[in-house]
């Protein structure tokens, strides 16, 4: 039986940090021998929040080295950059007339968008991302879609613009397909203090930090303020070092939950037992990561290779689509 198709990306960002890792790619990495994947550097959708381009080249090698290292294998993956592939904003221009601006509006991750970064002139690129995203895995003919719960709106308008493209154009045969969300067991690790792990609020650990790093940001992570002395009881289930432990060490969990609860265990061992099983995951990841910045030509070769192969797969479905429109 044919593996169904995977279709998932990020905003090039730069460095990955473990908040990227659990809630995407370690999801990626697991399901490359299961479906049929292709992995999308999202930097056109940089532009939605940020006109500046000066960052995005580095930003895009540093994440797919990220990926290379982690272990996503180019050779059953293809990754590519979404701007060299022209047939996403062609694709684009035609979906953006099958949805209308007040569905679009009604999008709630722009809702918390607008307001979480202040937004006062909403650009028309910004209101149409889900149009972008759709086309991201429309183009593909993506089936599946690994999302944190948070992104099940932009699938569920993906589908609608599949359903629609369908209807009016190949009534018969779907053209595309109505994709599903995978959701991600892990979708959001919490950072150093606490709130959403992400790099603006400086509480990451990356996946390129070294041994020591990850030690001393562990340190100073925030645990049950009630926990003071070692012999204290704590309350795991409001500790985010438990919380760690629960992803990355979960054979010990038990046993650290009951040392924490009664006192035996004191937040220091704590944190130091937790910081050397991040760093078991990482210490890997690193080497194989030092090897792509001694040779960044690889990590370019994988790009313009996995371009090659979405570059075909792009070109056949927009034959398919312009054949179906009666485009000329
Ligand atoms: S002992 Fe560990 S789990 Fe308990 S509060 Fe301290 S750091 Fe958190």
């Amino acid at each position: 039986m044919a593996k169904k198709r995977i279709l998932s990306g990020m905003r090039p960002t730069g460095k990955l940090h473990l908040g990227n890792y659990v809630g995407a790619l370690e999801n990626w990495i697991n399901l490359q021998d299961q479906y049929e994947s292709y992995h999308l550097v999202a930097d056109y959708h940089v532009l939605t929040t940020d006109l500046s381009t000066d960052e995005i080249y580095n930003n895009t090698i540093e994440m797919v080295i990220d990926w290379l290292s982690a272990g996503l294998d180019p050779e059953k993956a293809p990754m590519f950059r979404q701007s060299k592939i022209k047939e996403h904003t062609e694709l684009f221009l035609l979906f953006s007339m099958l949805i209308t601006k007040a569905r679009l509006e009604r999008n709630p991750t722009l809702k918390e968008q607008v307001r979480d970064l202040n937004i006062e002139n909403l650009t028309y690129g910004h209101l149409g991302y889900p149009v972008l995203q759709a086309v991201d895995i429309l183009l593909y003919k993506g089936e599946v879609v690994p999302v944190g719960e948070d992104q099940l709106p932009h699938i569920e308008i993906t589908r609608e613009i599949a359903r629609r493209f369908n209807q009016q154009y190949s009534p018969d045969y779907p053209v595309f397909p109505e994709p599903e969300g995978k959701i991600t067991q892990f979708a959001r690790l919490p950072g150093l203090d606490g709130k959403r792990m992400s790099k603006s609020l400086g509480n990451t650990i990356f996946l390129s930090d070294a041994p020591e790093i990850v030690t001393q940001k562990l340190r100073k992570a925030v645990t049950d303020p009630l926990k003071v002395r070692k012999n204290d009881p704590g309350r795991p289930e409001i500790c985010l070092v438990f919380t760690y432990h629960q992803k990355f060490n979960s054979s010990e969990t038990k046993e650290i939950e009951n040392g924490c609860r009664s006192g035996l265990l004191g937040c220091v061992e704590c944190k130091l037992k937790c910081a050397s099983k991040i760093n078991e995951l990482l210490s890997p990841i690193l080497e194989i990561r030092r090897g792509y910045e001694n040779n960044l030509n690889k990590v370019i070769d994988v790009l313009i290779q996995g371009e090659s192969v979405a570059r075909k797969v792009a070109e056949t479905t927009m034959n398919e689509v312009h054949a179906k429109m009666k485009l000329g």
